[in-house]
């Protein structure tokens, strides 16, 4: 098993509940299973997954099980460290979709061939100018699915600027916002109200992480409520017998693997959720997984993976799964990819 580390520079700091950060650190992951070699990508973030230090603790520990060809039982023995399972258990799946001549979307259980996955355009948080430019920018660059980030300022501000996108980008495009929590019940309560009007489609994590009956209670309306930090706090089996959700939204790298998060897709799906797939802005090799989940779940609404464009550099040399008017093209080669790989 090799290990490498990469840090990639950020273009804009990020803020998390951890703090800001300034890049994404993580450890490029290759391992030989039965002769093929496959290329996994552990990628933490604080708040979401283990930190960098745990991550690398606890892939030196199942060194010797890797080493041993017990990749199996290496995979079950990092279930407490979501990006280390993540690096080494897409590593295996890169290496056995290979062994079986399969894109990885279709060794994770996809049973037709995606030729492409929608994505969304993410808008910050900024004035009703600032956010209706960004807003027009994204609609001329092929999206059709905008998120805007809510919950920074006023909730009669929020409305405004989602009101004035509406305006702008006309009835055609989608429009959702992501709260990342920052409300209590009261004022969700108005920020819904207020998004009606504007025909929000989704608002993702309007409450508090642990707040499922309260989520709960904002269903059935015109916006359907996402859930996103939840999922770090709660199981899946915990949020869908909670009913707390009308959509999931499922980050690999904080769930543990492509794998985990697909069987969390599946039982969603069967329970009547809907599931996106997002990046932690992470570097090629796991967005290039999270498109392969996102195309194995056929027919999934525009998910967040146009996340290359906030990263400085990147761990390969040309982003094998770029944006093209709103959408990625699935990679339809054997494993997940293998690009060349930028020396970071
Ligand atoms: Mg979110």
């Amino acid at each position: 098993m090799e290990r490498t580390r990469f840090s990639l520079p950020l273009k804009t700091p990020l803020n998390t509940a951890a703090g800001g950060i300034a890049a994404r650190e993580g450890f490029l992951v290759r391992v030989t299973v039965d002769g093929v070699s496959g290329l996994g990508e552990a990628t933490p973030l604080p708040g979401w997954t283990e930190s960098l230090d745990a991550c690398e603790i606890a892939l030196n520990a199942v060194r010797p099980a890797v080493e041993s060809e017990k990749v199996d039982e290496a995979i079950a023995a990092l279930s407490e460290n979501p990006a280390a399972r993540h690096g080494l258990s897409l590593a295996v799946a890169d290496a056995r979709a290979q062994a079986t001549d399969q894109p990885l979307y279709r060794f994770l259980g996809g049973e037709m061939r995606v030729e492409t996955i929608p994505v969304n355009a993410t808008i910050g948080a900024g004035t009703v100018r600032e956010t209706v430019e960004a807003a027009e920018q994204a609609v001329a660059d092929g999206f059709r699915t905008l998120k805007l980030k809510v919950g920074a300022d006023t909730v009669a501000a929020d409305v405004e600027r989602v009101a004035a996108v509406r305006a702008a980008v006309g009835e055609q495009i989608e429009l959702r916002a992501d709260a990342n929590g920052a409300w209590d019940v009261p004022t969700a309560k108005r920020a819904i109200d207020g998004f009606e009007k504007a025909t929000l489609s989704m608002l993702e994590q309007p409450l508090p992480a642990t707040h499922l009956k309260e989520h709960a209670r904002f269903r059935g309306g015109d916006v359907r409520i996402g859930l996103d930090e939840s999922l770090t706090e709660r199981t899946i089996a915990e949020i869908l017998d909670a009913e707390a959700a009308d959509v999931l939204v499922l980050k690999p790298m904080a769930l543990g693997g492509v794998d985990v998060a697909r069987e969390a897709a599946v039982a969603a799906r069967e329970a009547g959720v809907d599931c996106i797939v997002t990046t932690t802005i992470d570097g090629a090799v796991a967005r290039a997984a999270a498109v392969h989940l996102a195309a194995s779940l056929q027919d999934v609404a525009a998910c967040g993976l146009a996340t290359a464009s906030f990263l400085a550099a990147d761990v390969a040399e040309s982003d094998p799964v770029p944006v093209t008017d709103g959408t990625i093209a699935v990679p339809q080669g054997k494993g997940n990819v293998h690009p060349v790989l930028s020396g970071l």
